[in-house]
């Protein structure tokens, strides 16, 4: 009971930091919980099916098949910068909701998944704070590779390695993107302007609506921008559930 306790009051208190005032016990909140929730919380999820000739494969037989292309891939120089593994995305294949972020970072490289270092417990707060699980969703970056010291992706590294996120997108097809940071809005959206002036609006992106806000590394560093972070999420949550 005390650990329920204990779980809650951080829950509130993360709440309190965001700039949440209140609560909604609208149960619509939770309704549209990732399309398929409780959906294959790996990247390399496999699954049987009975499929006749010319059939699309599973999402999760899609997103297998995309990562078994990349291979042991040496497309760009990352492979030969020190590199430990690809980190390919994590999650549902069926997510109604996909967060894109930059690149992996340190503690990425070494687990091989996205988004687990600070920065990825930020991101997990935020998921939650939208009643939704990171198992609910997808999560994945613009690049695969860690660039050395985390320094940005450079173009020729994009140009290598987005083709795959794409693949990703259009087999999954969420309903909405959160591109997280200026890096993955700039890339996602081909263009220079600053996420502060990017983040406020959604974008029509490959079928999906697309939403961009600050990378959670970011918000670490800035709590100050917690409330245009929970209004971004607010959005999210009206477009998941059809409101807007
Ligand atoms: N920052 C990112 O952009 N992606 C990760 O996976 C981790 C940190």
């Amino acid at each position: 009971m005390a650990d329920v306790r204990d779980q809650l009051a951080e829950h509130l208190k993360f709440y309190g930091e965001l700039g949440v005032a209140g609560f909604r016990r609208d149960p619509q909140w939770r309704s549209r919980a990732g399309r398929h929730a409780g959906g294959a919380a790996a990247d390399h999820a496999g699954g049987s099916a009975d499929l006749r000739a010319g059939q699309e494969l599973p999402a999760e037989q899609e997103l297998v098949a995309i990562r078994e292309d990349i291979g042991d891939c040496k497309r760009c120089k990352l492979c030969g910068l020190g590199r430990r593994q690809i980190v390919y995305g994590v999650g549902n294949p069926r997510a109604d909701l996909m967060f894109v972020g930059e690149a992996p970072g340190r503690d990425e490289d070494i687990q091989g998944i996205p988004f687990v270092g600070r920065a990825g417990q930020k991101l997990t707060q935020i998921i939650e704070a939208i009643a939704l699980k990171r198992n609910d969703v997808y999560i994945a970056n613009v690049i695969k590779c860690r660039p050395p010291e985390n320094r940005n992706p450079e173009p020729d590294e994009v140009e290598a390695c987005e083709r795959f996120l794409f693949r990703q997108i259009d087999v999954i097809k969420p309903k909405v993107i959160v591109a997280l940071g200026t890096f993955a809005a700039r890339s996602l959206l081909k263009t220079d302007a600053p996420i502060s002036r990017l983040r406020g609006r959604v974008y029509d992106y490959r079928g999906a609506k697309l939403v961009p806000t600050f990378h959670p590394a970011y918000l670490l560093r800035n709590p100050g921008c917690r409330r245009e972070v929970w209004e971004d999420m607010k959005k999210v949550r009206s477009l998941l559930n059809g409101e807007e």
